[in-house]
């Protein structure tokens, strides 16, 4: 492989992640019991700002925790956008409900909340709204909506650490929020996750049905049926090391951001389009994504990327297109922004000068 390859994504190990691992090691503290997970839930909770942060084993068993200790099963419906992640819809599907799907805005690419309206049930449960690329929903409107309905509002922001609402990290609107440490997410832990609330009786049962539904005061008495998602000591020393440094991964992420968006101005105009964000928001800039202009061939202009070292993704496929999911509805504006986005090379080492390769590299695959 050529040596100047560009990956779109490379987590970045260089603080204290080596010391805390053989921390675990020397100690045996390796499964998932030790200092470090109570550290990194406490670090996390004054990321976010959120009273309960419990670590799982990784972001889609933190969706399928949540919407469980919800009471959300069969015969009940979830509102989700059809342009996001699997994982966010294959969790409701695993509880026995049945996704509904809804569309996206143009302008931001997240869930249309007048669709959401429209969609609304008798048999509905709960909104599920996910912050996309790091980008927020409108959560004021969809807290209202929630409320005004009796709805359950859950956060998927597995792409949204650092992400704010009028300085209010995401998570911290609806009932409950979940991110995800995947090895391309923000903060890696190889695999992890972590469920965040507010209520302090979600808390503790979210705490007992990921380890086994077992009694906090009696060691193998279990009280309700429970999942092992625990997340492992060596996880967890990986995440405190990461977010240690957190705020200089966000403030490069940015920066690589603010960077694309302005070279792409320059050298391309407005041919290619980015997320629009309202003025309210703060992304997290997870994964630099942007549509290609209509009639492009993606495929090909991917390839020529490639072929100059430069990594790319296709954005997310629309889950209603999916087989498991297929139905005769239609989402022009989720199918449009699926077919035509793609994600660009977005960690935190990549240099200004990667950058500058990346768009016109870009730039020359679109002639
Ligand atoms: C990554 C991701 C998840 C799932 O997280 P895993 O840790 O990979 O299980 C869920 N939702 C969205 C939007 C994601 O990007």
């Amino acid at each position: 492989m050529n040596v100047d390859f560009l990956p779109v994504y490379r987590p970045d190990l260089s603080g204290n992640e080596k010391l805390y691992v053989n921390q675990c090691l020397d100690t045996t503290w390796i499964s998932s019991i030790g200092d470090f997970i109570d550290r990194f839930e406490g670090g996390f909770r004054e990321i976010t700002g959120a009273p309960y942060a419990w670590c799982v084993s990784n972001g889609t068993v933190a969706l399928h925790l949540a919407i469980h200790c919800l009471d959300i099963g069969p015969g009940d419906e979830v509102i989700v956008p059809t342009f996001t992640y699997i994982a966010s819809v294959n969790t409701i599907a695993q509880t026995g409900a049945k996704p509904v799907f809804v569309e996206c805005r143009s302008s931001d690419w997240l869930i249309d909340i007048d669709d959401v309206e429209a969609k609304i049930t008798p048999r509905t449960k709960a909104i599920m709204a996910v912050h996309l690329y790091g980008a927020v929903c409108d959560m004021p409107a969809l807290s209202a909506l929630a409320k005004s309905r009796g709805l359950h509002l859950i956060e998927d922001c597995a792409e949204a650490l650092g992400s704010t609402y009028d300085g209010k990290h995401v998570g911290l609107f609806g009932d409950v929020g979940t991110f995800s440490f995947f090895g391309n997410k923000t903060v890696t832990t190889g695999e992890g996750g972590m469920v965040v609330c507010k209520d302090e009786a979600l808390a503790r049962r979210l705490k007992t049905v990921k380890g086994q539904g077992q009694s906090p005061t009696q060691r193998y008495w279990h009280v309700e049926l429970g999942f092992n998602y625990r997340m492992t000591n060596i996880c967890a020393a990986i995440g405190l090391a990461q977010i240690e440094r957190l705020p200089t991964i966000l403030a490069r992420k940015r920066a690589i951001g603010d960077l694309y968006r302005r070279l792409c101005a320059e050298r391309l105009g407005n041919i290619v389009s980015f997320q629009k964000l309202s003025a309210n928001v703060v992304s997290s800039d997870w994964l630099v994504s942007l549509l290609l202009p209509e009639g492009t061939d993606r495929t090909k202009v991917m390839g020529r990327m490639q072929e100059n070292g430069v990594d790319t993704r296709p954005v997310f496929y629309c889950a209603h297109q999916m087989p498991m999911y297929s139905n005769s509805e239609h989402f022009p504006v989720s199918e449009a922004i699926a077919a035509h986005g793609i994600s660009l090379p977005s960690y935190p080492t990549l240099s200004s000068a990667d950058v500058a390769r990346v768009v016109e590299t870009l730039a020359n695959a679109l002639v």
